[in-house]
């Protein structure tokens, strides 16, 4: 008798919330065909995690494996939403798994924010990291002082990218067109702008001790502005003698009574400031200047402690801004996007309807399930919470309940919306490729940043495949 095929998922999305999404759903024995809208897979991986930062991207190897089950298939390239629509999706698959991140950038809000030379962080981290749909970005570094809006991560990030030595930037898997802009850069400061005070800053101990270690950088904070208030100190005392934020102010503190080296390039760890206003060129084009408010810190109604903008001002030169301030998930035609929060509306992983009823048979993990929050392990858990209330779903005959479409069914509707997608192998050229590049050179990988580029290795590669087999099959 013929067996019964596996329910089939779609999981939109192969960073790290669609990888671990996936191998909950195959260990749970179902089929997956994993959808991403780049021929690259692993998302904030390649595309998010800084360049000088290969250990955390060798999570990749635990996603490979994932690729390689049987009941998993890749198709790269594929936009969701434009070629292929929500709607297409679900008749076809039993559920359908959002793990499409939030990709859009928070706004500041302010006025001048969109004048050239302010970016978001989204936009240069994608370029630095070679990013298809970023790679055009133009960054001007051809002046003196950086400002980067934000205490989390990710702004510290963007400040050790904007100061990193040229020995080490031509050591990581940057692009060459960023590391080359960056290895020119004239930028002697970088002002970290954090809106609150030093107890409430999001960024973590190592990183922050990583800041502190740079060659050729002096980090630098003023001691007045470390000087906690009651609220903070209240905060601090309830987390404890050993929490992050007791260890973040200490190493805050050593950092304000380190001496500075005549010559280094500094960076400035701002606290209680928020810029009100981008300020432009004669020409009103080009940023050229931010002005600051200095904030007092006080409780909400839910004694959560906020930043209170003072009438004190403040206004400094500056010839470049990034804002790293957090992320909102990009809306798509049908999807429930809560406004408030940025993320898909859910519950528990169901998404929900503005009615709070749950959606048949879709579901969202990751960065669009909760907002931009966590390392990329938070993930891990993250899936199998949501891949629990699927089965759970599916168990019990919440689901559609039609059987999937067939694997060769789904393989031709995909071909019909984006004729040149790519498969995993597809994938596995194009690393190769980058990887070959990047050996002689010392480098992890020479990525390619062009969807041109990407075909023609993949083209290339299946050339010398069929040329190969030719050469090797049996004379008849
Ligand atoms: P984040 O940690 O949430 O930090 C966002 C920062 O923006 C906060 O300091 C926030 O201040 C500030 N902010 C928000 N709105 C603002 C406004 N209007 N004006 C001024 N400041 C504003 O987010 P993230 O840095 O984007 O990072 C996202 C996630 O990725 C985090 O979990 C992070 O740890 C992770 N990540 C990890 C690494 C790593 O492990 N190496 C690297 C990069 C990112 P408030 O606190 O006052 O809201």
């Amino acid at each position: 008798m013929a067996q019964t095929p596996p329910p089939r998922i779609a999981v939109i999305g192969a960073g790290p919330s669609g990888f671990y999404a996936t191998d909950h759903l195959v260990r749970a024995g179902m089929a997956v065909d994993l959808f991403d809208c780049l021929p690259t897979p692993y998302g904030l991986v390649r595309a998010g995690v800084a360049p000088d930062h290969p250990k955390i991207k060798s999570v990749a190897r635990v996603f490979e494996r994932t690729a390689a089950h049987p009941a998993v298939r890749f198709f790269g390239g594929v936009e969701f939403g434009e070629a292929i629509t929500r709607a297409e999706m679900l008749e076809r698959f039993t559920a359908v798994v959002y793990a499409m991140g939030t990709e859009l950038d928070a706004r500041l809000g302010i006025p001048g924010e969109d004048l050239s030379g302010s970016h978001p962080a989204t936009h240069f981290v994608c370029w630095y990291n070679g990013h298809p749909a970023h790679a055009h970005r133009r960054f001007d570094l051809g002046g003196a002082h950086a400002v980067v809006v934000g205490n989390g991560n990710v702004a510290l990030d963007v400040a050790r990218m904007l100061v990193l030595p040229e020995k080490t930037l031509r050591t990581t898997d940057a692009s060459d067109q960023a590391i080359d802009v960056l290895a020119a850069s004239s930028l002697r400061r970088v002002s970290v702008l954090g809106r609150r005070g030093p107890v409430q800053s999001a960024f973590s101990t190592p990183e922050l001790l990583e800041l502190g270690r740079l060659d050729g950088v002096d980090v630098v904070v003023d001691p007045a502005e470390l000087r906690l208030d009651p609220h903070s100190a209240r905060e601090l005392a309830a987390h404890g003698a050993n929490s992050p934020a007791a260890r973040r102010l200490a190493l805050l503190t050593e950092f304000s009574r380190r001496p500075a080296s005549p010559g280094n390039r500094r960076i400035e760890l701002r606290f209680l400031r928020s810029p009100v206003e981008l300020l432009g060129d004669p020409a009103g084009e080009r940023v050229s200047a931010v002005r600051t408010a200095h904030n007092v810190l006080e409780a909400d109604l839910d004694g959560r402690v906020v930043a209170r903008p003072t009438h004190r001002h403040e206004v400094q030169s500056c010839d470049l801004v990034i804002r790293a301030v957090g992320y909102r998930a990009r809306p798509v035609e049908g999807l429930p996007l809560d406004p408030r929060t940025g993320v898909l509306r859910n519950v528990a992983g169901r998404l929900v309807g503005r009615d709070s009823v749950a959606l048949t048979g879709e579901y969202v993990v990751g960065w669009a399930k909760r907002g931009p929050s966590g390392v990329i392990g938070t993930n891990k858990s993250d899936a199998e919470n949501t891949v629990t209330a699927l089965l759970d779903d599916l168990r019990r005959g919440r689901l559609n309940g039609r059987p999937s479409a067939a694997p060769d069914e789904v393989r031709a509707w995909i071909r019909r919306g984006v004729p040149a997608s790519f498969g995993w192998d597809a994938w596995l050229s194009i690393d190769r490729h980058e990887r070959a590049s990047g050996e002689p050179l010392g480098r992890p990988r020479v990525k390619l940043t062009s969807l041109a580029q990407m075909h023609a290795v993949v083209d290339r590669a299946r050339a010398d495949a069929v040329s190969d087999s030719a050469r090797l099959a049996p004379r008849t």
